[in-house]
C-alpha cells in the first residue's frame, strides 16, 4: 500500500536538514509510506527563560492540583528535587529539537515531491511577521503548525485570528499540536492551551480554514488519551477539523471512528520521536488493527490525498 503519514519530523541527526530528509525517505521506503508531512520545530530558547524560571515551575505545581500530583507524579518529584536542572534540561531539548522553517522546505526540496513542507509558527517574531513567512511560502508549504505548549500561546486567542486569515487566503492549512508535551509540560497548567477545546472558536469563525488536531488532543506519556473527548466534541461539530492519529495509541483511534466515522482522520507516525519504534512498526500497527479495509484506506491514504489535493497538492 502507498502510506501517506501526515505528521512528521526530520531526526536531530544527521544535522544537515537535506542528508536527515534522505534518511526519512529511506525509512518510508522500507515502510510502504509514499509521502510524508514534514513538520517544522521552532523553538524559542529566550521565551522559555522569560517565561520560566524556579517561580514559574513553582506557581505552574500548585495551580496543577491534587489530580497532577497522583498522575503526574514523575514530573513533579523531579520538579521539587532539582528545578534548576529541570529547567536547565528543557532549554537543552529545546535548542536540540529545533528544526526551522529553512532547514523543512530544504529537505523538501531535494527529496522529490516526497515530504511536504509544513512551517512552524515562530514565537520569537510577531504574528504579523508570522504572517508574512505564511504569505511567503504560499504553494511551498502546505501550512502552519502552531504548538501551543511550548510556544506559550493560546491558539484561540483574537490576537492570532489574522494569522488564520492569511492562512485561509493562502490555501493552507492549520495544524496545532493538542495534548501535553515531554517534561514539565505534562503539568495541567502547562499545557491548559493545547486542548482542542481552545480551537472551537476558530473552527467556528474560519470555516473554510482545514484545521488539523495533531494527536487527536491524546498526546501524554502519564495519562495517554488525556484530551481525546474534546477532540470528539470538536469534530462532531465542526466538518472542517481534522485529527492527526500521530503519537496516539491505537484504541483511541478506533474509539474515533466509531465516534466520529473515519473521513477527517489522517494517519501519522510522529517518526523519529516515537522512541523504540520504527516507521514500520508504527505502520504496521495499523495494517493489523482489526478495522475494515476501507476504514484502514480511508485512514492510511485516501483522506490525505482528498485534503492535499484541496491545497494543491496531487499525488500521483
Ligand atoms: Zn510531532
Amino acid at each position: 500500500m502507498h502510506i501517506i503519514d501526515f505528521h512528521m519530523h526530520l531526526p536531530p541527526t544527521p544535522k544537515d536538514p537535506v542528508e536527515a530528509g534522505r534518511k526519512l525517505v529511506a525509512s518510508m521506503n522500507k515502510s510502504g509510506v509514499s509521502h510524508s508531512v514534514l513538520i517544522a520545530v521552532e523553538t524559542s530558547k529566550s521565551l522559555f527563560k522569560l517565561k520560566m524560571d524556579e517561580k514559574a515551575l513553582r506557581k505552574a505545581l500548585s495551580e496543577s492540583g491534587i489530580h497532577a500530583v497522583m498522575s503526574k507524579w514523575g514530573v513533579i518529584r523531579r520538579i521539587i528535587e532539582n528545578p534548576e536542572k529541570v529547567l536547565e534540561e528543557h532549554e537543552y531539548l529545546l535548542a536540540e529539537h529545533r528544526r526551522d522553517n529553512r532547514q523543512i522546505l530544504a529537505a523538501a526540496e531535494a527529496s522529490g515531491d516526497r515530504l511536504i513542507p509544513v512551517i512552524s509558527y515562530n514565537p520569537d517574531i510577531t504574528v504579523e511577521e508570522n504572517i508574512k513567512c505564511v504569505e511567503r511560502n504560499k504553494g511551498r508549504a502546505l501550512g502552519m503548525k502552531l504548538f501551543p505548549t511550548f510556544h506559550f500561546i493560546d491558539p484561540g486567542d483574537r490576537k492570532l485570528y489574522p494569522l488564520y486569515q492569511a492562512l485561509m487566503d493562502n490555501n493552507m492549512v492549520l495544524i496545532v499540536h493538542t495534548g501535553c508535551d515531554p517534561g514539565i509540560w505534562e503539568l495541567p497548567a502547562m499545557c491548559k492551551t493545547a486542548r482542542p477545546r481552545s480551537l472551537d472558536g476558530v473552527a467556528r469563525s474560519f470555516s473554510d480554514l482545514d484545521i488539523i488536531v495533531a494527536h487527536l488532543g491524546s498526546y501524554s506519556l502519564l495519562e495517554p488519551g488525556i484530551f481525546f473527548h474534546e477532540s470528539i466534541e470538536l469534530g462532531g461539530k465542526y466538518e472542517n477539523v481534522y485529527f492527526d492519529t500521530s503519537a496516539v495509541d491505537i484504541y483511541f483511534v478506533g474509539k474515533a471512528v466509531s465516534k466520529l466515522g473515519a473521513d477527517r482522520l489522517l494517519f501519522g507516525s510522529d517518526y523519529p520521536y516515537m522512541v523504540g519504534l520504527t516507521l514500520r512498526d508504527i505502520v504496521c500497527e495499523y495494517i493489523r488493527a482489526g478495522w475494515d479495509d476501507d476504514v484502514k484506506m480511508k485512514i492510511l491514504r485516501e483522506n490525505a490525498i482528498r485534503l492535499l489535493g484541496l491545497h494543491g497538492w496531487k499525488i500521483p
